[in-house]
């Protein structure tokens, strides 16, 4: 491969063995097989069986083997449905909609019916829906209402190696449940070979393989250390464009921001060597493109042209694209971590494991012998991923645990437990949010905050803003925030930039902040009478709006629901700030004399996001955040402004006086009041747990 000159090839890693001898078929023999018959069907009829006898089977395929569409239809035919539904659990929102979505489509039923699918958000079943697929998170809430999943005669937690944290507390909470629901089937399926743990974890439940189907990979690596690893990732599409048979490339990227980045360099690219536009499809997938734009990625490229499929991880495990012939893997991902002593989470980009290293190339080698190439050394690679339970903010998941009755949560049968310390700081947030008592116990307002899909601190926000007669200016500032989706529109264009930064000026006079001013672009939208037009000229992204609308119906459905009356005070400012401290006073910053802010409460300088419509503004001495960013330097992000006073107004168990004095001498603010100490007194109240 000389014109792939920057890879050796790692021979000793090619898997000859798992090479099925099929060379005595013809080309169109072997597509014909691909298309009709998935590994998994040879299989049907003593998987059921097994489910039969088995209340837990740990299932393990290969990707792409058929468990996630073919399993709950096999299900369905052997009558489990009559029983109950069948739910099907997956850990990205875009996954449980595009499998629902193909299930529908070969059962010939319309999505929403008898499949359907339910995300955060986003519920499209109905009374007809026997195969439900979700995500993780959704089952946790519906085991709020449902404790014992009565409707349910089998639930799969698919993607099971995936580990996410709703993934691993559904792990406890099922194995429960099959005491109490002998009927009750339990399928964990697996796209790696953990199967072990998981067995053993589940009472020594049997395993069961899925014979694989897998074709040699050769993998490569990038022997020349390199400085800038997207450019290297599109340089090696064109080697392969332009030296390897037709077949499709996959591209593992961080996010959809690299993703975008990753798109127009392409598109450069083909400019510069003149490849046609016909010859390279560019398909993105990430998790917030937009529904009608996702179907793409699972068209065939047309006769002579090959797809270069630009993804997240998501196209690790989680969806099958067929037709995939190389990969090209820089080797990172994007993966959040928790500092549970800050209470800092932020999503980094990480170097994936060598577990995820397998599962990228083999996407490779699903229907043909296929090429990985890596832009990375394996050597240098960790064995497996940290699971997300060690390493994510468990105020949310503690909160569901305490709902079902739960008490101990330091006991609960965790698969891998949490540090201790993350979930003391889990209980002393909602023991200061109030959602906990003293005996950390739920409380009322606890019950209420957890009707609502969102974190605690947001959940606070809205329940307590009753108080402050500003729920419907809550329920719309929550949902801007929930959209996922940036609401502003950044053209590229210098001068369109800088028109747009006019045009988002105009929300944030008086300075009133980011949350504030997301009120604004909402309530203007509105009278507009949901104009897209109106967000076009405004440089808004009319999509996030309408998603954002979408999010706030259901907020207000809730609100109905726990008793709040909807009332609006748009000008009262004071009334809404109060209302977001509520929910937030532990985050509340103070403006240091170098321009930057300290944490009230904990020992951490941040920053100003500069994405903040208060980046250029004249600096406010006190400010409450809605989230911390780590980039290059620890940012606030959605920042408004507020008096020291309120947060001893709203969270007096919280603060003290001595926290917003101000001028304090130098001395005294480094030794005698240190942050710490308060943390520990903190402490001292959660021990009782
Ligand atoms: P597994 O869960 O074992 O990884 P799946 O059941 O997801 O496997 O996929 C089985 C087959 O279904 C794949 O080969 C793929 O071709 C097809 N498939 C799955 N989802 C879609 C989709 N949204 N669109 C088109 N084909 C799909
Ligand atoms: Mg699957």
């Amino acid at each position: 491969f000389d014109d792939l000159g920057g890879f050796v090839e790692t021979s000793n890693e090619v898997e000859t063995e798992k090479h099925r001898d099929r060379d005595s078929r013809t080309v169109a023999e072997k597509d014909k097989e691909e298309r009709n018959m998935l590994p998994i069907h040879a299989y049907r009829d003593e998987l059921l069986k097994l489910i039969e006898e088995n209340q837990v089977l740990v299932i393990v395929g290969e990707t792409g083997s058929g468990k996630t569409t073919q399993i709950p239809q096999y299900l369905r035919e052997a009558g489990y449905t009559k029983r109950g539904k069948i739910g099907c659990t997956q850990p990205r929102r875009i996954a449980a909609m595009s499998v629902a979505s193909r299930v529908a489509q070969e059962l010939g039923v319309k999505l929403g019916h008898e499949v359907g699918y339910s995300i955060r958000f986003e519920d499209c079943t109905s009374d007809k829906t026997v195969l439900k697929y979700m995500t993780d998170g959704m089952l946790l809430r519906e085991l709020l209402i449902e404790p014992k999943l009565d409707s349910y005669s089998v639930i799969m937690v698919d993607e099971a190696h995936e580990r996410t944290l709703s993934t691993d507390i559904l792990f406890g909470l099922v194995k429960d449940l099959a005491n109490v629901r002998p009927d009750l089937r339990l399928i964990i399926s697996s796209a790696t070979l953990e199967a072990k743990k998981f067995s053993e974890y589940f009472d020594s439940a049997r395993i069961y393989m899925i014979p694989g189907r897998r074709y040699p990979v050769e993998k490569f690596f990038n022997k020349l250390p390199e400085a800038d690893l997207l450019d290297t990732a599109i340089r090696t599409v064109f080697q392969i464009h332009e030296t390897e048979p037709l077949g499709d490339i996959l591209v593992f990227l961080t996010g959809q921001e690299e993703i975008e980045k990753a798109e127009t360099k392409l598109k450069l690219r083909m400019i510069d060597l003149r490849t046609k536009s016909s010859e390279i499809i560019i398909c993105p997938i990430y998790s917030n493109l937009p529904t009608e734009l996702q179907a793409k990625v699972f068209e065939p490229a047309p006769k002579g042209s090959r797809k270069v499929v630009l993804a997240t991880n998501i196209a690790e495990t989680s969806i099958t694209i067929d037709g995939i012939r190389y990969v090209v893997d820089p080797g990172y991902c994007k993966l959040n971590s928790y500092n549970p002593r800050t209470g800092m989470e932020s999503l980094l980009v990480t170097p994936i494991s060598k577990a995820s290293a397998e599962q990228r190339a083999g996407r490779s080698g699903r229907t043909g012998p296929g090429k990985c190439f890596r832009l990375y050394n394996v050597k240098d690679l960790e064995a497996t991923t940290v699971p997300e339970v060690q390493r994510a903010n468990l105020a949310s998941v503690v909160l569901t645990l305490k709902s079902l009755g739960i008490e101990d949560v330091f006991n609960f049968d965790f698969m891998d437990p949490p540090p201790a310390n993350a979930l003391l700081k889990a209980l002393e947030l909602l023991y200061a949010l109030g959602a906990l008592d003293g005996k950390g116990e739920i409380t009322k307002l606890g019950e209420r905050m957890l009707e609502f899909p969102v974190d605690p601190m947001l959940s606070k926000m809205i329940v307590g803003s009753e108080r402050y007669k500003c729920s419907g200016e809550m329920i719309t500032i929550a949902a801007m925030l929930s959209t996922g989706n940036s609401i502003f529109y950044r053209p590229r264009q210098v001068r369109e930039e800088y028109l747009a930064d006019i045009a988002r000026m105009n929300f944030y006079t008086e300075n009133v902040g980011d949350h504030i001013a997301l009120l604004r672009v909402y309530n203007s939208w509105k009278e507009t009478n949901y104009s897209s037009q109106w967000c076009y000229e405004n440089y808004i992204q009319s999509k996030s709006m309408r998603r954002a609308r979408d999010i706030r119906d259901q907020l207000a459905g809730l609100l109905e629901k726990i008793g709040v009356e909807l009332t609006s005070n748009p000008n009262d400012l004071d009334a809404i700030k109060k209302a977001i401290l509520a929910g937030f006073f532990p985050h509340s910053a103070k403006l240091q004399k170098d321009g930057s802010y300290r944490r009230v409460k904990e020992p951490q300088t941040v920053y100003v996001h500069p994405s903040s419509g208060l980046f250029t503004a004249s600096p406010c001495k006190w400010l409450v955040y809605h989230e911390l960013v780590l980039t290059t330097k620890e940012y606030m992000r959605h920042i408004t402004e507020m008096k020291p006073e309120w947060l001893i107004e709203i969270a007096p168990h919280y603060y003290e006086l001595k926290d917003i004095e101000e001028a304090r001498p130098k001395k005294t603010q480094r030794s005698g009041r240190s942050p710490m100490s308060k943390v520990g007194d903190t402490n001292k109240k959660v021990k009782r747990y």
